[in-house]
């Protein structure tokens, strides 16, 4: 594939609910090895963006294109094997199983028999289930150590903060080439939130070549982490361009006056 195009590209993207356009023709560009977030005020349309590249709604109008292939209405499942996993904006951990078995369950769209498979006939695929064990733990133990050294506790006995991080380790075991976090950092103090950014850089040292597209409203992640920012209002791209840039256009101010 040509590396100088982008791995995720949204042309004229569009959904309407009803009367609602809650997504309207909004132009994305990713390129690899990009961080990128999506800013503007609540009900902007921002969930509703991931969840249309995600494959959870089919878009009324426009396009999905990934490494150069459209992929526009392809079910949620098609879409999370070809590369492009994400997080939600509320919590999704299977709170009765380990920290380990969670991120287990993240790698099953990229193992062959399934991890569930294995999961669920012990002895069967055991060769596999190990193995992909193994892995869980070393994406647990890269994402943070202290969460690996909790690996066999329950994820439901975690705190706000270590949940977020635990989504995005599920995320990352399916081995993606763009990760997609819906407000990775709420529920975080300003220290949790230091943390989730050096989480962060972290794995872009780890693994070259991964995109992020990340919706926050955080200013301070906003401030240092991504290469740019987009801004939404009203279901529409608005802004694009460096933070310092875009914080002072009187359109992204005025988007905000409301709030
Ligand atoms: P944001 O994430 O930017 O806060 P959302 O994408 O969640 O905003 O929502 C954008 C708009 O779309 C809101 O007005 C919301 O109520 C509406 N919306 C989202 N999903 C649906 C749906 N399934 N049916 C009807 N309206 C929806
Ligand atoms: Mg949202």
């Amino acid at each position: 594939s040509d590396t100088a195009a982008p791995i995720l590209e949204t042309r004229d993207l569009t959904i309407s609910f009803g009367g609602l356009v809650a997504v309207n023709g909004v132009d994305l560009r990713l390129a690899r090895s990009e961080v990128m977030c999506i800013i503007g005020p609540n009900g902007a349309g921002k969930s509703t963006l991931f969840n249309l590249i995600s494959g959870i709604y089919r878009p009324t109008r426009g396009q999905v294109l990934f490494d150069g292939q459209d992929i526009t209405g392809k079910p949620v499942h098609r879409i999370a094997a070809i590369g492009i996993a994400r997080t939600f904006q509320s919590s999704r951990l299977f709170n009765d199983l380990t920290l380990l078995d969670n991120v287990l369950i993240g790698m099953h769209t990229r193992t062959r028999s399934g991890v569930l498979d294995a999961l669920l006939r012990p002895g069967r695929a055991r060769a596999e289930l190990d193995a992909a064990a193994e892995r869980a733990e070393a994406i647990l133990h890269g994402l943070s150590p202290a969460l690996h050294a909790r690996r066999n506790t329950l994820a439901g006995a975690l705190p706000q903060a270590d949940r977020r991080r635990l989504e995005i380790a599920r995320a990352l075991a399916s081995e993606p080439k763009v990760i997609m976090l819906d407000e990775p950092s709420s529920g975080m103090d300003d220290r949790d939130t230091d943390a989730l950014i050096g989480d962060v850089r972290r794995v872009m040292a780890e693994k070259p070549g991964l995109s992020f597209l990340i919706i926050e409203h955080d200013m301070r992640l906003v401030a240092t982490l991504p290469d740019r920012v987009t801004v939404i209002d009203y279901g529409s791209k608005i802004a694009e361009g460096d933070y310092a840039d875009i914080r002072v256009m009187p359109r992204v101010q005025e988007a905000y006056l409301g709030q």
